[in-house]
């Protein structure tokens, strides 16, 4: 696994939770955004791909409690909103990034 995928430390902060990575990459994610990206049976139909969950049904100030490494491929977040199957592969973790390197078009 690449060191691009390996996360050396995980914040969660109030507003954010901040994801610095193994190649020095550091990618801050806002709570919410990443709360509507889960990618679990619940928030997204499988067969589909269509996503069941409605943003506008997460609360603005929503932010997670806690984190469980899943082996080395994974991330599991738990969600304020009594959430706790988002589970987040690495790399889609890494994608979902939306700091200027990875965005370049996104001022903030
Ligand atoms: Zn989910
Ligand atoms: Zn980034």
């Amino acid at each position: 696994m690449s060191l691009k995928f390996h996360p050396e430390s995980v914040d969660l902060d109030s507003d954010r939770i901040i994801v610095k990575w193994g190649d020095g990459h550091c990618s801050p994610y806002e709570n919410k955004y990443l709360r509507i990206n889960c990618g679990c049976a619940e928030c997204v139909e499988e067969w589909s791909q269509r996503k069941l969950l409605d943003p506008a049904t997460v609360a603005s100030n929503i932010c997670a409690e806690d984190y469980l490494m899943i082996g080395r491929y994974a991330v599991q977040f738990l969600w304020s909103d009594a959430h706790y199957t988002g589970i987040y592969p690495l790399q889609l973790l890494r994608s979902l990034c939306q700091c200027q390197v990875c965005f370049p078009g996104n001022s903030g």
